[in-house]
C-alpha cells in the first residue's frame, strides 16, 4: 500500500502507541479519584500539558484537552459567540465544516455572519476583511485557518491578527491550525490569536483527542458541563491514554519530525515533475506552491473525474482524496476550490495528494506509474 493521504489523518508513531498503552494499562486511575493511582494518571495530565505549551510558547494553564479539532472548533466558535448577545462572526469561505457548520448555526440562532472570499490563490482578501472589520467593530469573534485541508493554501494570520487588533481590539480571534502544526512551529503571541485549536491524529498522534490554546486572558463558557474537570472548562474524564499519545506525538514534533517538512517540499516538487511530464495540463491549486504546506498538493487531470481517480488507485493499492475527506460524503465539487474561482468542472477532476514523513521518491513514481495507466497515457 501506499499511502498518500496525510491530511485525513496520520499512523500513528510507535512512541504514541506506546505511550497510549501505559497510560491505558498502567497509569489507568481516574485524574480526579483521590488515592496514588489517580494522581499518577492527573501527573500523565498535567506534563502533557506542559509540553504542549511548551510547545507553543504558551502557559499550561492556556490548554484545553479536547475530543479532535471538531470539538475545539464547536467550543470556540459556541462560547465564543455567547460574549455578545448579538453575536458578529466573520470565517473565511476556507474554513473546515466543523467551524462553517457552526457559524451556520449560529445564523440560524440570529447571529449575523459574513465570510471573507478567496483570492484566486487561495489566500483570504485581506482587503475585504479589513473594509469588514472596519464597519463592524463589534465583530465577536473571526475564526480563519492556518492551513487548508484541501489545497494546502498558508493564511497571512499574523497580518490578519495585527489587523483585527487595529479595528476590533475586543473581538476573539480563532485560528484552526490543524493543518499547520505538524509542518511548523507556532508561537502563540507572534500570531495575535485568542484560540487555536488542534488535533493530535494530523500529527502522527491518536484519533479522538486534540487541543484547544486559549489566551490566559479569555474567559469562555463552557460547551460541556458536568463533574467540572478541566477547571470546568470541559467536563467528563479525561482520555487520559490519548492525551498521552497527543503529548507524545508533539515531542517528536519538538525533536525534529517536523523538519522533514524541508524534505518533503523536496518530494513534493519531484512528485509535481512527474506529474507535469505525464500530463502537462494538469492543473495545480493553488498554482504557485510556495503558498501552501509542503506535504498537501491538490490537481486537476483534465477530463478525468477525481473520484474516479481516487477509486483506480484504491485497486491499485494507492490512497489519495478527492476534496476534504469530509466534503467527500457530500458529491459536490469541492467548495473550496470554487471559492478561489476554480470553475465546478475542472473541481470536479481535482485529487489531493498529502505526503507524510514515511513516504519516497519510489512511492511517487510508482504512483504517477499507475496514473500513466490509469488514464491510459501509457
Ligand atoms: N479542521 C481542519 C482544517 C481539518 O482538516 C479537520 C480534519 N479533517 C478538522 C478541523 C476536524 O478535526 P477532527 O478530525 O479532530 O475532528
Amino acid at each position: 500500500m501506499i499511502y498518500l493521504d496525510h491530511a485525513a489523518t496520520t499512523q500513528m508513531s510507535e512512541r504514541a502507541a506506546e505511550a497510549m498503552k501505559e497510560a491505558a494499562t498502567v497509569t489507568f486511575g481516574n485524574p480526579s479519584a483521590g488515592y496514588e493511582l489517580a494522581a499518577k494518571a492527573r501527573a500523565v495530565v498535567n506534563r502533557a500539558k506542559i509540553t504542549i505549551a511548551c510547545s507553543l510558547g504558551a502557559k499550561d494553564t492556556e490548554i484545553l484537552f479536547t475530543s479532535g479539532a471538531t470539538e475545539g472548533n464547536n467550543f470556540c466558535l459556541f462560547s465564543g459567540a455567547r460574549r455578545a448577545e448579538h453575536p458578529v462572526i466573520l470565517i473565511s469561505a476556507a474554513e473546515h465544516p466543523s467551524v462553517r457548520e457552526c457559524a451556520l448555526e449560529l445564523k440560524r440562532r440570529g447571529a449575523y455572519v459574513a465570510e471573507i472570499p478567496l483570492l484566486t490563490d487561495g489566500r483570504i482578501d485581506l482587503d475585504a476583511a479589513e473594509r469588514f472589520l472596519k464597519e463592524h467593530r463589534d465583530t465577536t469573534v473571526v475564526s480563519v485557518m492556518a492551513a487548508n485541508n484541501e489545497t494546502g493554501v498558508i493564511q497571512p494570520i499574523k497580518e490578519l491578527g495585527d489587523m483585527i487588533r487595529i479595528y476590533a481590539p475586543d473581538c476573539l480571534f480563532h485560528v484552526d491550525a490543524v493543518q499547520y502544526y505538524g509542518y511548523f512551529p507556532i508561537n502563540v503571541r507572534e500570531w495575535k490569536a485568542d484560540l487555536i485549536t488542534a488535533s493530535a491524529h494530523k500529527f502522527y498522534g491518536p484519533k479522538g483527542v486534540g487541543f484547544v490554546w486559549h489566551r490566559e486572558s479569555v474567559n469562555l463558557p463552557p460547551l460541556l458541563y458536568g463533574g467540572g474537570q478541566e477547571e470546568g472548562l470541559r467536563s467528563g474524564t479525561e482520555n487520559v491514554p490519548g492525551i498521552a499519545g497527543m503529548a507524545c506525538a508533539v515531542e517528536e514534533l519538538e525533536q525534529g519530525a517536523r523538519k522533514d517538512s524541508g524534505s518533503l517540499y523536496e518530494l513534493r516538487d519531484y512528485l509535481k515533475g512527474l506529474l507535469l511530464e505525464l500530463e502537462p495540463g494538469i492543473t495545480f491549486h493553488p498554482g504557485a506552491s510556495s503558498l501552501t504546506v509542503p506535504g498537501i498538493i491538490n490537481f486537476s487531470f483534465p477530463g478525468f473525474s477525481g473520484t474516479l481517480m481516487r477509486n483506480r488507485l484504491d485497486v491499485e493499492g494507492i490512497c489519495v482524496s478527492t476534496g476534504s475527506a469530509c466534503a467527500n460524503r457530500k458529491r459536490e465539487p469541492s467548495r473550496v476550490l470554487m471559492a478561489m474561482g476554480v470553475s465546478p468542472e475542472e473541481a470536479e477532476c481535482s485529487i489531493r495528494v498529502s505526503l507524510g514523513r514515511e513516504n519516497t521518491k519510489e512511492q511517487m513514481e510508482e504512483t504517477v506509474r499507475a496514473m500513466a495507466r490509469i488514464t491510459g497515457k501509457r
